[in-house]
């Protein structure tokens, strides 16, 4: 096999109470990339569609995690990367980690398979330095190893796969603001009070629990963050409505994806995230800002190869 086109997942980080740890992965809505091996070595970016990004391999999220495993194994070829990207950088749900984790993947085919997921995480992590300025793989892990995912620990990188209940499915609100990378750190609060902290990792164990017994009840117990969002929220206009709006459809929890702008819900069965949808939509229709919404089922596979 010297080509291959992958897709590569958008995804949701934090998932409410678990920042930085926590995420899911979705299948609506992803990027693809071809990936292909060339007799001169090296790694370059051939080809970006959909929007502007920089073409030089050290600027590009997916040329840096590309060249972490190519540096890491040194094969005899190269290799060219075309990205047609669909997340929308800066969205808020894993658009670069979309693009660090699908080239390791895909190169990764391409050799046969010399390196397991954690690996593959550990490559994508150093693309996505780039764009964050610190290594994480709360985007990386659902879209690496699908579904649910808790990210253990980065050093030494241990991911844990979570089961996903069967009826699950996400809606997503991404208002079309900016919000600055370091102004989402700049609201984070240095300290936590320590029965906040209790709240927060009881809704965490909880949240994993409710995903190994398929609790929906517990789940939306458990969908809550009392650490991040009082912070972050402020950024976002309407959140609050929003979420207000997106339970009151039937939502089991409604959250900042990421570092936002997007916003996510999670719902019993396609109907109710459809209803969940029209209701978060209901929001932003009367006003001034642009909005896109999506409805997924929860994507166990992840990254995979397509036709
Ligand atoms: P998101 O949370 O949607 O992934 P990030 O803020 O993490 O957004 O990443 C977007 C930043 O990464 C932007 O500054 C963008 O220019 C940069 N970037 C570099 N390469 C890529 C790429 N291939 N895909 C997306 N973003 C990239």
């Amino acid at each position: 096999m010297s080509e291959i086109k992958i897709f590569s997942p958008a995804t949701v980080a934090n998932v409410a109470c678990g920042f930085d740890v926590l995420g899911f992965c979705l299948d609506s809505i992803g990027d693809y990339m071809v990936l292909r091996k060339t007799s001169e070595r090296g790694i370059k970016i051939t080809k970006i569609d959909g929007f502007d990004l920089p073409y030089e391999t050290e600027k590009n999220v997916a040329g840096v995690s590309a060249l972490a495993l190519y540096n890491d194994l040194k094969p005899e070829c190269g290799f060219e990367i075309e990205i047609y990207k669909r997340i929308k950088p800066g969205s808020g749900i894993g658009s670069s980690a979309a693009s660090a984790s699908g080239s390791v993947y895909a190169m990764n085919e391409l050799l046969g398979r010399p390196y397991d997921r954690t690996q593959l995480t550990f490559f994508a992590m150093q693309g996505e330095v780039l764009a964050s300025q610190c290594e994480h793989a709360d985007n990386l892990a659902p879209g690496i190893f699908g579904g649910f995912t808790l990210v253990k620990s980065t050093e030494p990188l241990k991911i844990l796969s979570l089961p996903t209940p069967s009826d699950l499915f996400a809606t997503l609100i991404h208002p079309q603001i900016e919000i600055k990378t370091a102004d989402s750190r700049a609201v984070l609060p240095k300290d936590i009070p320590l029965e906040r902290a209790i709240t927060q990792w009881a809704n965490v164990g909880s949240l994993v629990h409710a995903l190994h017994t398929s609790d929906y009840q517990l789940l939306k117990e458990s969908l809550n963050d009392v650490v991040i969002e009082p912070h972050r929220k402020k950024l976002i206009p309407y959140f609050d409505d929003v979420k207000t709006n997106a339970i009151k459809a039937g939502a089991l929890g409604c959250a900042i994806s990421g570092s936002g702008p997007s916003i996510f819900a999670l719902s019993k069965g396609e109907e109710t995230a459809n209803m969940v949808e029209k209701a978060m939509q209901s929001v932003y229709s009367k006003s001034e800002i642009k909005f896109e919404t999506y409805v997924s089922k929860i994507n166990i596979e992840g990254i995979k190869t397509v036709k």
